[in-house]
């Protein structure tokens, strides 16, 4: 891989095998289909160079989240292979990093070292990562009683001072209120400028069209289209007809 190079993937292919809970009886006197095969992605290449800012769209169900798990190591490729270069921070299952009966501060702890930080990073950004989380008192409070927002700043705010190479960042960032909204932005167009690399799924285009220069057009688990902001308006009048006359 070039030392300019990101994140590369060749080929990349994702199978989930589908359990069926009740194989029908038809189904258990022919011995079959109790197994469903499912791609989430099929044959994905793609190769984004260092402080490159993506974008990924796509319809739900397109394989965007799989292609973030894939490339922050996750989840595994079926087929194909997978190459990165730097420290990889994601925001994806946000639940995933926290414990429900720890405090906020004890959980900034355990999903500080979760994304590669040590006890003294932890320590030293506290403050910080509390103050952009905004979430006052409740520092002291057990995490099941955050609200569904605060656990979304949180979280955020951890991934953006765990001082990532690489931030992926899956949908979230147009949750929260209109000022987090306005935090964020400015935040991950602070580590855009101080040349990180950035990939952002999310529904919001103005946000894309305004932050992205590179975007990853993904459906039923491929890339239909890699190309400038300008795919953003065809897609969106793709997604607008295909409402229309369904
Ligand atoms: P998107 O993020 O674009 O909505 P996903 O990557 O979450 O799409 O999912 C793509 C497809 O893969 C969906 O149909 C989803 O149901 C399926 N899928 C995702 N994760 C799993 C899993 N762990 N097991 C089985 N199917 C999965
Ligand atoms: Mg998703």
């Amino acid at each position: 891989m070039k030392n300019n190079i990101a994140i590369e993937l060749k080929g990349v292919s994702k199978k989930y095998i589908l359990h069926h809970e009740k194989p029908t009886l038809v189904e258990n006197v022919l011995k079959r289909s109790e197994r469903e095969e499912f791609w989430a992605l099929k044959d994905i290449n793609l190769v984004i160079k260092k402080g490159e800012r993506v974008g990924i769209i796509g319809p739900n169900g397109s394989g965007k989240t799989t292609l973030l798990e894939i490339i922050s190591g996750i989840t595994t490729p079926t087929e194909g292979k997978v190459k990165t270069s730097g420290k990889i921070v994601s925001l994806i299952e946000l639940e995933a990093g926290f414990h429900p009966e720890l405090t906020g501060e004890e959980n900034i702890s355990l999903n500080g070292l979760l994304v590669g930080m040590s006890k003294e990073d932890v320590k030293r950004r506290l403050k910080k990562i509390v103050s952009f989380a905004d979430i006052g008192q409740f520092i002291d409070a057990p995490f099941y009683t955050y609200s569904q927002g605060m656990m979304l700043r949180l979280g955020f705010s951890i991934a953006m001072h765990a001082d990532p190479d690489i931030l992926l960042l899956d949908e979230g960032i147009n949750g929260g209120d209109v000022k987090f909204q306005r935090k964020s932005v400015k935040k991950i167009d602070q580590m855009l400028n101080d040349g990180k690399t950035v990939l952002v799924v999310s529904h919001w285009l103005e946000f894309l069209a305004k932050y992205s220069k590179k975007i990853v057009w993904m459906e039923g688990a491929r890339i239909v289209e890699i190309g400038g902001t300008n795919i953003l308006n065809k897609y969106r009048t793709r997604m607008l007809n295909r409402r229309n006359f369904k």
